[in-house]
């Protein structure tokens, strides 16, 4: 069985919703972490786990968006200390690698990092786990803000970054997990190969597209298939192996 770790199961048109999660089990995927975009996200994800057992939400914000009013932050944090127990994780949350990178103007950063330092402090007083979007010199920021609270449960989902900040997490503990462009993305290669997999999990970050053989395919859990035989290879292991590892990281994080 594969758990996809990190789906936007929210931003699938209804029909598409519906076909993957009719298909889940014929696909040998027993579980999904939803994470959420904002608000809204947060309540149509919640919804979804109340309808199906299968589907674990994690309540956030996305950091790759505009920078929120406080009375909105603050209307998403008591929104989530009123669900807290529906809840498997804090996320997604992170900092905007991609959106500083397009941004004409430079971006001020202290906002987002002000934000992030929030939803940390939250999963350290919750004592939840916390999905992160923190890729290269972002990763560390994260780093930084997890050892300040003391947050040992932290999921870096699409990680990409330098042999400096992979010590680190390895080091904190920290889990990573891979996407369908293992398949053919050099960086995401060595990163396997250096990275125990005892701290790795898989994910689609679905319905986000991806290239290589899976150019103009809907991106859904059963890739993960291709992910896990990638994995196996780069890692010298079995399929079997592999898969019962990425597995089991997974159902143990989450606690599901
Ligand atoms: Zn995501």
């Amino acid at each position: 069985m594969m758990i996809d770790a990190h789906i936007h199961l929210d931003h699938y048109d209804e029909d598409d919703r519906k076909e993957i999660l009719a298909k889940l089990a014929e696909h040998g995927v027993e579980a999904l972490v939803a994470v959420s975009f904002d608000l809204p996200s947060c309540i149509k994800n919640r919804s979804s786990s109340l309808e199906d057992n299968r589907i674990h939400a994690a309540y956030g914000f996305h950091p790759e968006q505009d920078i929120p009013s406080i009375e909105e932050m603050d209307q998403l944090f008591s929104w989530m200390k009123e669900h807290i127990d529906e809840m498997v994780a804090v996320g997604e949350v992170g900092l905007p690698y991609y959106k500083k990178l397009e941004s004409l103007v430079p971006l001020d950063y202290e906002p987002y990092i002000q934000l992030l330092d929030r939803f940390v402090a939250f999963a350290a007083s919750s004592q939840k786990p916390i999905v992160l979007h923190a890729v290269y010199d972002d990763a560390q920021i994260a780093c930084e803000l997890l050892e300040k609270h003391g947050v040992t449960k932290a999921h870096f989902h699409w990680f990409k970054g330098d042999d400096i900040v992979v010590k680190r997490m390895v080091k904190n503990g920290y889990f990573i997990s891979i996407t369908p462009d293992c398949l053919y993305e050099d960086e995401i290669q060595q990163l396997i190969r250096k990275y125990p997999i005892e701290q790795m999990m898989i994910e689609t970050d679905g319905p986000w597209p991806f290239e290589g053989p899976y150019t103009n395919q809907r991106t859904e859990p059963k890739m993960m298939v291709q992910s896990i035989e990638k994995i196996a290879e780069l890692q010298a292991r079995t399929i079997e192996e592999t898969a019962k590892i990425l597995y089991e990281n997974t159902k143990k994080f989450y606690g599901i």
